[in-house]
């Protein structure tokens, strides 16, 4: 079966989740499922960081003590770098449809977020891979396993994802912090969630199917 997305080049995505929730295996999962006509652009606020790290910019050199220990960079920082990306984002007339992955991580984010995809002509989708907090120890061996996982294979292992201490403050913020984020999506009508514990390609066919229901993604 093929699926002619009506998704558009003014449609954003922005996904909710728990560190190790899955945000950047559902890219991949849903690129392939809607099809190369609608490109997904990652804009992942944790490669964007990290890029700036390793390039010492001074936003990465002020980010970096943060990102180590695990800790939320401040909204003072964040909130224009991420204005100056959808700025430009939105400037340079992309066809491709923005998957927000990191960001919004606090609620001012959040309501900067929404403005701005507002004003920028976007309508936004949120999808919160919801994970109850008392399954966030399978999120933790994620994390461990994402470590070993990368070192075997020779890519660059994140340095929060092996450091305890990192893992464990990076969950308990993202356990104080999404409720809020969720409820701010979910007023605006723009929520869809999924339990994101199960089969990988279970869960974007479900997040697909609910596309559909929320603002139409046909089947063909
Ligand atoms: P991630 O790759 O999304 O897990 O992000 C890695 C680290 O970057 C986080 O632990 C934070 O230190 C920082 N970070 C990423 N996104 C944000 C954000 N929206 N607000 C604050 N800090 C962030």
């Amino acid at each position: 079966m093929n699926h002619r997305s009506i998704l558009s080049s003014r449609d954003s995505l922005t996904v909710l989740g728990a560190p190790g929730s899955g945000k950047g295996t559902l890219k991949k999962n849903l690129g392939i499922v809607l099809g190369k006509m609608r490109d997904l652009l990652a804009v992942g606020t944790g490669d964007i960081l990290r890029e700036h790290r390793e390039r010492r910019t001074p936003l990465g050199i002020e980010a970096q003590r943060y990102m180590d220990d695990g800790m939320l960079v401040p909204d003072d920082v964040m909130i224009p770098m991420m204005s100056d990306h959808v700025e430009k984002l939105s400037r340079k007339g992309s066809k491709n449809i923005p998957y927000f992955d990191g960001f919004p991580r606090t609620l001012d984010q959040a309501l900067m977020h929404s403005d701005m995809l507002e004003r920028h002509g976007y309508r936004n989708t949120a999808v919160n891979l919801d994970v109850p907090a008392e399954h966030f120890a399978v999120l933790a061996e994620r994390m461990a396993r994402r470590a070993m996982e990368d070192e075997a294979a020779g890519r660059p292992v994140r340095s929060d994802d092996k450091n305890p201490e990192a893992v464990e403050n990076r969950l308990r913020i993202a356990k104080d912090t999404l409720g809020d984020i969720v409820g701010h999506f979910e007023r605006r009508g723009e929520l869809i969630t999924v339990n994101a514990l199960g089969d990988p390609r279970e869960i974007c066919a479900q997040v697909h199917g609910r596309l559909m229901d929320l603002i139409g993604v046909e089947l063909v």
